[in-house]
This record gives C-alpha cells, structure tokens and sequence, in this order.
C-alpha cells in the first residue's frame, strides 16, 4: 500500500494545475497553486516549453497524482487495459475510477481523495457487507459501499456530505444520503471522469 507522503501543494504547482488533493483548502484562498502559480524549486519561474515525450510524460503523472497511485500500479493498470475488449484509454480510465478509495470520493462521503483513501485504510468502508481496507480494491456493477462509522463519526459523514454534494455524483453510482451507502449501477465511462485528462498522450507514451 505504498503511498507518496510528500508535500501535496507542491504537486499541483509542477503540473500547473489544481489536482484537488487537500479537500476543502483547495477552494479557499490558502490554495498554493492560486498563491504562487509557479512551478516549484529554485527554476521554478522559468520558462520552458514541453517536447511531445515531456507533455505525454506530465499528462501521465497528472492522471497518477489525481487517484495517488505510484508508477509500477499504473503501469500494471495500462497492461490490464492494454488486455481489455475496450479502448485503451478508456480501459485505463475505468480501472483508475473502479478503485475503492475513488469511489469513497467519488459518491462524497470525503473531501479528497487522500481522505478517502485513510477511511478505507482505517475500515469505515464496507463492501457488499464486508469490511474492505483495501483501497485500489476495483468496485464493479451491483457491488453496494457502505460507511462503517459509529454514531458520532456517521454524523460527521452524513453533515460534511451536504457540502460536499454539491460538487457532484457521477451518474455510475447510485447514492442514498441518508444510509450513507452507495450502489455501482455501471461501468464509469469515459466522460464521467470529473477531470480532464488527455488519456491518448499517456496511451501513446507508454506504447513506444
Ligand atoms: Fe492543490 Fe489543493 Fe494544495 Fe491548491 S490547496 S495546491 S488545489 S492540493
């Protein structure tokens, strides 16, 4: 279950973009990237512009930061796609949107996705009545999530839920806010991926 336990900020600031890792300090004024939207370290300011192999190298890394999977995982997600009856891309796309820790995220039971990841880590996550601590465990079509959570900590859940709805449920899962369960109704697609990311360049950077 290795996992990166660098600065977070700091990742935003080198691909240039907000990866919405710290849950609600991202939108507020603390945000680093709106602070000093510059790429980090003693060079941080200077201009440079990406060869091809540099723009599919950053897309890649893009896409690995935002689930917080580290390269021999995904590189082993891209075989799996590679394998698939699907388009490559979209095969990769799916099998980064199954992970248990995603879908925590995903249905807004937490506000970022390293937050979802320590509730499954920490056991607040059950799958189809199990207890499931695994989080790149990949969800699949009929399987139920359930927050575990004593009294005090479903409260927090279920409050902490109302904001963070508004953020938006993807239309593969089927969530009732008051039980704080979840239902996979389908496969997640393509354009339901809530970010935008160039799956091709990383396709053809892993293809050469
Ligand atoms: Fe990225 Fe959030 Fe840090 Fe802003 S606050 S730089 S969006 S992790």
């Amino acid at each position: 279950m290795a996992r990166y336990i660098g600065a977070s900020c700091r990742l935003c600031r080198k691909e240039g973009v907000k990866l919405f890792l710290k849950g609600n300090r991202c939108v507020t004024e603390k945000c680093a990237l709106d602070r000093r939207s510059y790429k980090p370290g003693l060079h941080g300011q200077q201009r440079r512009k990406l060869s091809d192999f540099g723009l599919q190298l950053r897309e890649k890394q893009k896409a690995k930061t935002i689930y917080g999977v580290l390269e021999k995982q995904f590189r082993n997600y891209f075989k799996k796609a590679e394998r698939s009856r699907d388009v490559t891309g979209e095969a990769l796309l799916q099998f980064l949107e199954r992970r248990l820790d995603n879908a925590v995220f995903r249905c807004c039971f937490a506000p970022s996705r390293p937050q979802a990841r320590q509730m499954v880590g920490h056991g607040f996550i059950m799958v189809n009545e199990k207890k499931v601590n695994r989080p790149s465990y990949l969800v699949s079509k009929g399987d139920t999530i359930k927050v575990n959570a004593e009294k005090d900590q479903f409260k927090i859940v279920s409050e902490r839920m109302q904001d963070l709805k508004e953020r938006g449920i993807p239309g593969w899962i089927n969530v009732d806010e008051k039980l704080l369960t979840a239902k996979i109704d389908r496969p997640p697609k393509k354009e339901d991926v809530g970010f935008p990311i160039q799956v091709q360049l990383i396709v053809e950077l892993y293809s050469k």
